[in-house]
């Protein structure tokens, strides 16, 4: 059964409504999540990337495969407004490369799937917001930052060095998106 299919309906007492909760991560374009979510399931334990952007009806707009720790978009379409997403073998959280993408494409949503998790992050009404040379800038000195907390944390055997290597990205975007007011998300599969 796929994971879209797995959808669980629960009926609020107080209010009589039936609430769905999917164990999907909604895409930007209802009529995408689908075929992005199918995708992301067909490369999300790869050990090499993928990355596909779509449009607003799930169609797919471009497609590249990459090596273990990057895939490149090189765009001979035009993928404004699309959902760019792909896979990160290593487990973490967007780079400064994926904002950059992002940005530079003007995208809906940047997606990144792993063995354990889906992260989102959904372009806010307004726009993005951050010229690519301030976001990568501020990416890197958050980088410096939190990576030398979680070396930290390492050294002190607190965690191990693969949970630090996944939670440093997560946490530099989370305090990106802070700053920026971006919809980001990360989701247990
Ligand atoms: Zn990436």
């Amino acid at each position: 059964m796929g994971e879209t299919q797995r959808v669980i309906t629960r009926r609020n007492k107080s209010s009589n409504r039936i609430q769905v909760q999917s164990n999907v991560l909604e895409t930007a374009y209802p009529n995408s999540t689908k075929n992005v979510v199918a995708f992301e399931k067909s490369i999300r334990n790869n050990s090499f990337e993928t990355l596909a952007v779509f449009d607003k009806d799930g169609n797919i707009l471009l497609q590249n495969r990459g090596n273990e720790t990057e895939a490149e978009a090189h765009a001979t379409v035009n993928v404004e407004n699309g959902i760019l997403t792909h896979n990160h073998p290593n487990g973490g959280s967007f780079s400064d490369i994926d904002i950059q993408s992002a940005l530079h494409f003007n995208q809906a949503e940047v997606r990144v799937v792993t063995d354990t998790y889906t992260y989102s992050m959904k372009r806010p009404y307004d726009g993005w917001g951050v010229s690519n040379r301030k976001m990568i800038r501020e990416y890197k000195k958050e980088l410096k930052k939190v990576s030398s907390e979680y070396s930290k944390r390492v050294k002190e055997g607190k965690i191990t060095s693969e949970e630090a290597s996944i939670d440093t990205t997560h946490v530099v975007m989370k305090n990106l998106s802070k700053k920026y007011v971006w919809n980001y998300t990360r989701k247990i599969n």
